[in-house]
């Protein structure tokens, strides 16, 4: 009878399974795992996974096709994310040069007005509500990142997820050989 020489998916061990031997468990660590075949392909996976690629119809050609979907997805994320931060990069800088203004003029009229020894807290107190503004832009930024990273790690996960099943497919063609 035929033997195929493959590598356990979880340790890695080299293992000898019988050509008509469908699910077992890896001599080494226990894992279970089931042999798939797609014509001269043959691979590997764990017996938890093989269940969820039934369930999810899931082969190659899928993974593929999902694997760019996916991609194109989360560059779209990211792009997303740029344009807002740049967007609100752009507003803030708006806003700071109409800061700038406002300080400037409150500068001239409290000195003005009510002489350096009044007009020094108006300043302090105007550069302490432009700083809050600056404060709140570098808050939204980090809440556009971490965003974008939230609707972008499920995708990735299922990138990382599609690409082992292609590796798998991969791995398994050589090891029918
Ligand atoms: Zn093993």
């Amino acid at each position: 009878m035929k033997v195929l020489s493959l590598k356990c998916v979880n340790c890695g061990a080299g293992l000898e399974v019988k050509q008509d031997i469908d699910d077992f468990a890896c001599g080494y660590c226990g894992v279970q795992q089931h042999v798939e075949r797609s014509g001269s392909i043959v691979s590997l996976s764990r017996l938890e996974d093989a269940l969820d690629d039934v369930k999810l119809g899931t082969n190659r050609a899928a993974s593929e096709l999902a694997l760019e979907r996916l991609q194109t997805d989360v560059v779209a994320i990211y792009k997303k994310r740029d344009r807002e931060v740049r967007a609100l990069l752009d507003a803030n800088h708006k806003n700071n040069v109409r800061i700038g203004l406002g300080l400037t003029l409150c500068v001239a009229f409290s000195m003005g007005i009510f002489g350096p020894l009044y007009g020094m807290p108006l300043i302090f107190i105007g550069c302490f509500i432009g700083s809050r503004f600056m404060k709140s832009v570098a808050r939204d930024k980090r809440a556009i990142e971490a965003n974008a990273e939230a609707t972008a790690s499920p995708l990735k996960a299922q990138i990382a997820r599609h690409q082992s099943i292609i590796d798998s497919y991969d791995f398994g063609t050589q090891g029918a050989k």
